[in-house]
């Protein structure tokens, strides 16, 4: 099997060694693969230096990130005293993760997909009204609907 997954990257982490080098923030994420994405015992290396990923170390960031990501407890809820907008949270863990994991994981994808509908939702606790959207939260919408555009349609406006 193509360990690109079709040039995807469903599954990809990103190389913590070579991203981002020379491009700053905005420079492709080195793409960090199992040589055999059917053999769930397969060695992890970025396609870009061919640097080993750790054993194990995949399993790890993306448990962090999936725990990260669903939703806290009711009653840890309660105890905060402000709860955090699902588009803060959304964007917080982008940030976050943003050197670890590829753009274009499913997990990334997903969080960018619940940004994008947090943003102009008005609901409360997920993200501001359409009318309340300053310029940068507008363009950042535009920019994740345009990330995972290919994956679901999400221009309901
Ligand atoms: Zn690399």
């Amino acid at each position: 099997m193509d360990p690109t997954e079709l040039g995807s990257f469903y599954s990809a982490l990103c190389c913590v060694r070579c991203s981002g080098r020379g491009g700053g923030a905005a420079a492709p994420a080195a793409p960090v693969v199992p040589a055999d994405p059917t053999d769930p015992d397969s060695p992890w290396a970025c396609l870009d230096c061919g640097a080993p990923y750790p054993p194990g170390r995949e399993a790890e960031v993306l448990g962090r990130l999936e725990e990260a990501m669903a939703p806290p407890p009711a009653q840890q809820q309660q105890q905060q005293e402000e709860e955090e907008e699902v588009s803060a949270r959304c964007e917080r863990l982008l940030h976050t993760f943003s050197g670890l994991v590829h753009p274009n994981h499913r997990l990334m994808i997903d969080l960018q997909s619940r940004l994008a509908e947090a943003y102009g939702s008005g609901e409360e606790g997920v993200g501001p009204r359409m009318e309340e959207m300053t310029r940068p939260m507008l363009q950042r919408k535009v920019q994740v609907c345009h990330q995972v555009r290919r994956d679901r349609k999400c221009f309901t406006w």
